[in-house]
């Protein structure tokens, strides 16, 4: 049996009528950017999450580093950021000419709030939070220390749609939830796309006249801003499958229950969420020592799997002008070594799931 790490086309399928008859409407309605479709999933987006107002943007990156824009966060300030993160984070900062501070990561690939204080300076304007793989953090840590050093907040949301600590929705703790809906992730859409939630009004506001070139008013600008809007026929499609986030992050955290239930292979270690915190697993992350051999062993059985990531941000190539050099963050840097995603998607059967189960229990 063959078992791709992700399967895009099944996520389609589940619900493809209606993707279709929406997209229909759509092209045959005449407007295709900034019309009712964006408006509607703005609320619908914002209500699902529990925050206050939501704007469609490009994508993920652009809500980040519009976001860090706005916050007026840019040159001569730093922002602490987990060193594990997807590099997209890290730019969201530097595209503002701020830089970034590398923390490392606690046991379940979140931002470890012990580990916060040591790096705030006078410089140090934000955090930026990753829920990564889905998994949210120690929120109820790390808003304390924002408030107390009075730092903004900012959350990266890109893989976290609908998880929640202490039954609240990542993306809502902060000034700031910066959302991606790049095809794969938990709500992707048939592009990119993203958005940002904020609680407060006079910032929605801000993103919505910058993503339009800084105009309020047509042709009257008051900002310089940026092409940066979310088009009807994306913000239709996902419409269509917001509808569903529920048993879609159902069907994925009941794959996750099944692998952590019974994958029990010694040289695997498994997820593990922090106390109060739900996944939504964009990813089932193992960790294993000898990886480039369990890598080889799950090709040969047609099990594909996918490293995210192999170089740490701080080690990237574009970031040599940080300075950082290895073993600057070892816990991050391990991770960068040991981690593994495995087949986790919409749509995956049993017999997909025993199969990969099975496989990873055979490993030796
Ligand atoms: C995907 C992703 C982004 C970037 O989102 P795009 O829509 O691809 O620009 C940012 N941060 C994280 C953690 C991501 O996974």
């Amino acid at each position: 049996m063959k078992v791709m790490p992700n399967r895009m086309d099944r996520g389609f399928q589940m619900y493809q009528n209606e993707f279709e008859t929406k997209a229909l409407e759509v092209l045959r309605s005449g407007w295709y950017v900034l019309g009712k479709e964006v408006s509607a999933f703005e609320e619908e987006f914002a209500a699902y999450t529990g925050g206050k107002y939501c704007v469609g943007l490009a994508s993920g990156l652009d809500a980040l580093w519009i976001a860090f824009r706005l916050l007026n966060i840019g040159a001569g300030d730093e922002v602490i950021v987990q060193g594990n993160t997807y590099i997209a984070s890290v730019m969201g900062i530097t595209m503002n000419g701020a830089t970034p501070v590398f923390a490392e990561p606690d046991e379940h690939f979140g931002m470890d709030p012990e580990k916060i204080e040591a790096l705030i300076t006078e410089k140090t304007k934000a955090i930026l939070v990753t829920h990564l793989y889905g998994m949210a953090s120690r929120m109820d840590e790390i808003v304390p220390i924002c408030k107390k050093h009075n730092l903004r907040l900012v959350e990266d949301c890109a893989q976290s749609h609908g998880a929640c600590f202490n039954g609240q929705m990542t993306g809502t703790f902060g000034d700031v939830g910066c959302f991606s809906f790049y095809p794969s992730k938990n709500l992707g859409a048939f592009g990119d796309a993203g958005a940002v939630v904020v609680n407060d009004e006079a910032l929605a506001k801000e993103f919505k006249i910058f993503r339009n070139y800084g105009s309020e008013k047509r042709y009257y600008n008051k900002v310089v801003g940026a092409n940066s809007r979310l088009d009807e026929l994306q913000a239709a499609m996902l419409r269509v499958r917001l509808a569903h986030m529920q048993e879609l992050t159902e069907e994925k955290q009941k794959i996750a229950e099944r692998y952590s239930k019974e994958i029990n292979n010694p040289a695997i270690k498994l997820p593990t969420l922090v106390p109060h915190a739900t996944g939504v697993w964009h990813q089932y992350v193992l960790r294993c020592e000898d990886r480039e051999r369990l890598i080889d062993y799950l090709n040969k059985k047609e099990i594909g799997t996918i490293i995210h990531y192999p170089i740490p941000p701080h080690l990237a190539e574009a970031y040599a002008y940080l300075g950082h050099k290895e073993g600057f963050l070892p816990i991050t840097e391990h991770l960068a070594k040991t981690v593994l995603s495995i087949p986790m998607y919409n749509g995956m059967t049993d017999d997909e799931q025993t199969y990969v189960i099975d496989a990873i229990n055979n490993f030796q």
